[in-house]
């Protein structure tokens, strides 16, 4: 098999080779994780819960590591730590909610009848995640899934292969076997394979439409359960009555964090017309404060992108979108780190329209295009013109009228007054071209989980 490479962002450097399996042995993985699959649902929850809780445990004692290597691999400034306060609540929350979740439901318990619904397991997930938030995307399912009494395969994005070790490493020293959690390194071809074998019962992947695609096209007539979270084009609107100053740092913060790297991210911006030039001053001040430079630099705020060829996509969208008539308002001069490859100015583009790519494609990087609308029915109209729906953000003083909004937008969460945020106890969820499913809250143990209906007729003695 051919060697992936994971090529650091930050110099350029072959940073870990990784040889990945032959479909054989990949095969072999999986039937190991069939085999331990019974044993693990019979471990009491609680004990399922107290494992998984020290895995992370040990993940959060690794810190130091984890967060280097971060760094190394996609190129996360290591001023802003590991993902550890994300993960330590997803897993704190989905551990809290399980026993309720998990428990079956009366329907009738009479002298005649004992009829219920319980949840049983899937059987094997599969967890392909991608690079940008490179724990917290795995955690998402790697929690429910372990705790719901699954055994889990991962497969971790070439970028970042170093996470899925790291992640297995904690979990088998907290004394999860190894074969109910496996690390595996594959190519595509193997993955998919797999997955058109009928190895796993339940697949989430984390990634491109084009990932999706593929992984939806692997799956086609095997019914394994797919979850398919990918990508998004996310807006923010900015009301009149907006608080102007928070409206600014958190979109803008959104826009630019993790080099705009988040599935969530903020990447075009609708300001009603009796704000936009305020916002636009402000946002252009927010992004000349930031400092792009190489992550272990402590006063870096913005790091390489992943992967150069990400950035390429970026200043493509960027240079075409300026040949048809956008201006950009920041000099990439104040930003001398831009190397003309992974390190990349932040950028804000105004005179843009939906004609344009930067509007229109995924970026996942730091640009953002902002418009000015007249009204409400303008900026709904416009957030909905997206092939993608995953958050939309809108900044308003007045509830009723942002629930209102939000009812009429083709997405998977409102924010209002906030954005680019996962609330464990909320499900993260998308529609259109973002996919479908749904993980955290209490419907994320409903994927990795099958309902089994019990009708049971008393005999009278
Ligand atoms: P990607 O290229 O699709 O890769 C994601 C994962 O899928 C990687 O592990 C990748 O492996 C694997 N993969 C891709 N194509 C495959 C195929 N045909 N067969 C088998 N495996 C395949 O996406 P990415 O660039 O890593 O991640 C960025 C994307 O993820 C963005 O579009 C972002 O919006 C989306 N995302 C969405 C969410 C959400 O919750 N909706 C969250 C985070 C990220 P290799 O790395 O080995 O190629």
């Amino acid at each position: 098999m051919k060697p992936i490479q994971l090529i650091s962002p930050v110099d350029g450097s072959v940073y870990a080779t990784r040889t990945p399996l032959t479909l054989e042995a990949a095969q072999a993985a999986a039937a190991r994780a069939r085999a331990a699959q019974k044993g693990w649902a019979a471990t009491p929850l609680a004990e399922r819960i107290a494992l998984v809780k020290a895995g992370v445990a040990n993940l959060n004692a690794n810190a130091p590591k984890i967060v280097e290597e971060l760094a190394w691999q996609m190129g996360r400034p290591t001023r802003y730590g590991g993902e550890f306060g994300g993960v330590n609540a997803r897993t704190d929350y989905m551990s809290e909610i399980a026993a309720t979740t998990l428990a079956p439901q009366t329907i009738e318990d009479s002298d005649k009848f004992r009829r219920y619904l319980a949840r049983e397991a899937v059987g094997v997930v599969f967890i392909v995640a991608p690079w940008n938030y490179p724990y917290l995307t795995t955690i998402n399912t790697l929690i429910p899934a372990l705790i719901a009494g699954n055994t889990v395969v991962l497969k971790h994005a070439s970028q970042t292969m170093l996470v899925g070790e790291r992640l297995a490493e904690a979990f088998h020293a907290a004394g999860i076997p190894a074969d109910v959690f496996q690390n595996v390194v594959l190519d595509h071809a193997t993955t998919e394979q797999l997955i058109a074998g009928r190895a796993f019962n339940f697949v989430n992947f984390t990634g491109s439409v084009g990932g999706g695609q593929a992984i939806e096209r692997a799956a086609a007539g095997t019914f394994t359960g797919l979850g398919l979270e990918l990508g998004g084009k996310d807006p923010g609107y900015v009301r009149a009555d907006a608080d102007l100053d928070a409206a600014v740092d958190t979109l803008m913060d959104g826009a630019m964090f993790n080099a705009g790297q988040c599935c969530c991210g903020i990447e075009r911006i609708y300001v009603h017309e009796s704000l936009y030039d305020a916002f636009v001053e402000k946002a252009v001040a927010w992004v000349k404060t930031l400092k792009l430079g190489n992550p272990f630099d402590t006063t870096s705020t913005l790091g390489p992108m992943a992967n150069k060829r990400f950035a390429a996509v970026v200043r493509s969208q960027i240079a075409d979108a300026i040949k048809a008539g956008a201006k950009p308002l920041i000099d990439p001069a104040l930003f001398p780190a831009d190397d003309g490859g992974a390190y990349l100015a932040p950028q804000i583009l105004v005179n843009v329209d939906h004609s344009m790519r930067v509007m229109m494609e995924e970026s996942f990087g730091p640009v953002v295009g902002i418009m000015k609308v007249t009204d409400d029915a303008e900026a709904i109209a416009l957030m909905n013109d997206s092939p993608y729906g995953l958050t939309a953000s809108i900044w308003t003083t007045d509830y009723d009228t942002a629930a209102e909004i939000g009812a009429q937008i083709e997405t998977g969460t409102i924010f209002m007054n906030r954005a680019d945020y996962l609330d464990p106890a909320l499900c993260w969820t998308g529609c259109k071209d973002t996919g479908r499913g749904g993980s955290l809250s209490y419907l994320g143990f409903l994927s990795v989980t099958r309902p089994k209906s019990y009708h049971l007729k008393k005999v009278q003695k």
